[in-house]
């Protein structure tokens, strides 16, 4: 009789993909996933460094502030941003074109990232603008930006937006059927990111609960019970059980209305 861990490597043979020859076909597979992604995207590799691109061949928006943000959160705010730099990339660059700027974002401007038109880091008009400095906003108008600002600062305090760390939020169409998204800083993806429909952006709903999510996870301050067990600190998922899901979005839920109430 085959012993439960015998059945089951054989049961996993049998479903494994194999070619006309019968052998296995793990080694196709493997080289297939050779190239790595970015954020999602799929990657180019140019000098050493993963460039995320789209399907029309350009650096995503989104990840450009999101590496603006990462290096910003590493290297204390760039100097140059509203600084003119000697040299300008053009907006929706290439990878090859943003290579450079990737590499190193103080060597020049990307048009609508880093020149001194960028919104991304609208904080002057903050309670506490320092607060908010690590905290990248991606909208579709400068109105929009604020609103998502002032929601976050009305619903959370300094300290806990600034426990948040380096998170970038971007207002997409891009979620299907869901309103809001999160998405965590690891490796492949250089920081934390938010993402809303630009249609509920108004409701302020959609960026606190999206926000409470980051907070669980990243707040360390937190009480052991308001933490999220379903991520380790790179934001790796440890757990996916169906249940563990369920407890994390209800614990949001609730956290969520009462961050409203405020
Ligand atoms: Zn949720």
């Amino acid at each position: 009789m085959m012993d439960k861990a015998t059945r089951e490597a054989s049961r996993r043979a049998k479903m494994q993909a194999r070619d006309d020859a019968g052998r296995f076909r793990e080694e196709r597979k493997r080289a297939k996933q050779q190239y790595k992604k970015i954020g999602a995207y799929p990657a180019k590799k140019i000098n050493g460094q993963n460039i995320p691109y789209n399907s029309s061949g350009r650096v995503p928006a989104e990840m450009m502030a999101a590496r603006l943000n990462q290096m910003n959160a590493e290297k204390g705010p760039l100097a140059d941003l509203k600084r003119k730099a000697k040299k300008l990339i053009r907006r929706n660059p290439t990878p090859e074109e943003a290579a450079v700027w990737w590499e190193d974002p103080s060597c020049c401007d990307v048009e609508g990232i880093d020149d001194p038109n960028s919104d991304l880091f609208m904080t002057e008009d903050l309670r506490d603008p320092d607060s908010q400095k690590k905290i990248a906003v991606l909208a579709k108008t400068e109105k929009d930006q604020l609103k998502i600002r002032k929601d976050i600062e009305s619903a959370f305090t300094s300290e806990q937006l600034k426990a948040m760390g380096c998170v970038t939020i971007v207002s997409t169409k891009d979620l299907g059927e869901n309103a809001g998204a999160t998405a965590f800083k690891t490796e492949n993806r250089p920081s934390d990111m938010i993402y809303i429909d630009p249609e509920c952006v108004n409701d302020k709903e959609t960026v606190i609960h999206e926000a409470v999510h980051l907070s669980r996870l990243r707040d360390r301050s937190r009480g052991l019970l308001k933490r999220s067990v379903n991520k380790d600190r790179t934001g790796r998922t440890i757990e996916v059980t169906p249940v563990g899901r369920a407890a994390e979005e209800a614990a949001t839920i609730i956290e969520t209305k009462q961050r409203l109430k405020k």
